[in-house]
C-alpha cells in the first residue's frame, strides 16, 4: 500500500562519481528524493539525469565542501526545494598523495586533506543535523575507510583523516541519540571508482591486481557493495544501530 507520507529526502555529498553516485542511485530505487552536491557541474547534472530516469525527484547543488558556508547553503537550498531531510551521507573525499613519509608531509597536503575529509565533515553534520530533527529525526553516515582502523606506511595524512571521521562520527551519534539521530559511519575497502584509479592507475592495472590480493576476499569491491551498506544504515531496519563504522572492505581489517 502506498504511504501518503511525503517520501523521504537524502542529501549526498560527493554524489557526482563513484560510491556517492551509487549510493543516490540506490536511494532513488527505494523511494526517496535525493539531493547530490560536488563541485563539477557537468557530472552533477548527469548523475541527476540518471536519478530521473529511475523516477526520482533529484537536485544538484555545487557544493565546496571545504567551506562552511557552502555545506550551509545546501541544507538551506534542499530544506526550501524538498521541505526536509531525513538522510545525509557525507561522502566527499580526497585521497591526497600517498607514499609520503611523516618526514615529508607538508602543511599544504594536509590542509588539502584534512579540508575535505574532515572539515568537511564536521561542518556538513553541523547544519545537516539540526534540520533532520526538524524533520522528526532520522540518519547520517558519513564515509571514513578501512584505513580509519588500520594504517598503511607512506599515507599518514589520510590516515589520521579516516580515523578522524569516525571520532567525529561516534561523538554525534552520543550527542544526538536521544533526539531521533543515527549517526553511523561506512568504511570502504579498495572499491573500483575514479579515486581507486588515481591512486592505482585505470584500468586492470599492476597495482590494483595488488591491493587485491591484500583483500582476503580476492578482489575490488563495487560501489554497489557501499551503497547497499549505505541505504540500509540509513534504513528503519537498522533503528538500533548508531555509533558503528561498517567496515565494508573483503575481510581487510579483519587480520
Ligand atoms: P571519487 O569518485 O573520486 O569520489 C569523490 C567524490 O568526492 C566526488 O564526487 C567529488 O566530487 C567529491 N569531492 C571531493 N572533494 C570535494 C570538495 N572539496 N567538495 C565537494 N565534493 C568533493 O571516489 P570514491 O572512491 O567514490 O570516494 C568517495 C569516498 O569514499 C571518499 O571519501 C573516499 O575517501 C572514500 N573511500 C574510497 C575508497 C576507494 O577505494 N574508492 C576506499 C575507502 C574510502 P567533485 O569532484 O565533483 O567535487
Amino acid at each position: 500500500m502506498k504511504s501518503n507520507q511525503p517520501s523521504k529526502v537524502a542529501l549526498i555529498t560527493g554524489g557526482t562519481s563513484g560510491i556517492g553516485r551509487a549510493s543516490a542511485l540506490a536511494f532513488a530505487k527505494e523511494n526517496y528524493r535525493v539531493v547530490i552536491a560536488g563541485r563539477r557541474e557537468k557530472e552533477g547534472a548527469a548523475v541527476v539525469a540518471e536519478l530521473k530516469a529511475l523516477g526520482a525527484e533529484a537536485l544538484f547543488v555545487r557544493t565546496d565542501v571545504t567551506r562552511e558556508s557552502e555545506l550551509a547553503a545546501l541544507v538551506a537550498r534542499t530544506v526550501e526545494h524538498f521541505g526536509r531531510l531525513d538522510v545525509a551521507f557525507n561522502n566527499a573525499g580526497v585521497e591526497g598523495q600517498f607514499g609520503l613519509t611523516t618526514a615529508e608531509q607538508t602543511e599544504d597536503h594536509y590542509n588539502h586533506v584534512f579540508d575535505a575529509n574532515v572539515r568537511g565533515v564536521l561542518f556538513a553534520m553541523k547544519h545537516e543535523i539540526p534540520a533532520i530533527i526538524k524533520s522528526g529525526g532520522g540518519s547520517v553516515v558519513n564515509t571514513s575507510s578501512a584505513f580509519g582502523s588500520v594504517a598503511v606506511a607512506g599515507g599518514a595524512v589520510y590516515v589520521a583523516s579516516k580515523f578522524a571521521v569516525v571520532g567525529l562520527s561516534k561523538s554525534a551519534a552520543l550527542e544526538y541519540a536521544q533526539q531521533g539521530v543515527r549517526v553511523n559511519v561506512v568504511s570502504p575497502g579498495p572499491i573500483q571508482t575514479e579515486m581507486l584509479d588515481r591512486a592505482f592507475g585505470a584500468g586492470e592495472s599492476d597495482g590494483k591486481k595488488g591491493i587485491a590480493t591484500q583483500v582476503p576476499a580476492g578482489r575490488i569491491g563495487t560501489v554497489e557493495e557501499i551503497a547497499g551498506a549505505v541505504v540500509w544504515l540509513s534504513s528503519p531496519g537498522a533503528s538500533y544501530v548508531t555509533g558503528v563504522d561498517l567496515l565494508v572492505d573483503g575481510g581487510y581489517t579483519a587480520r
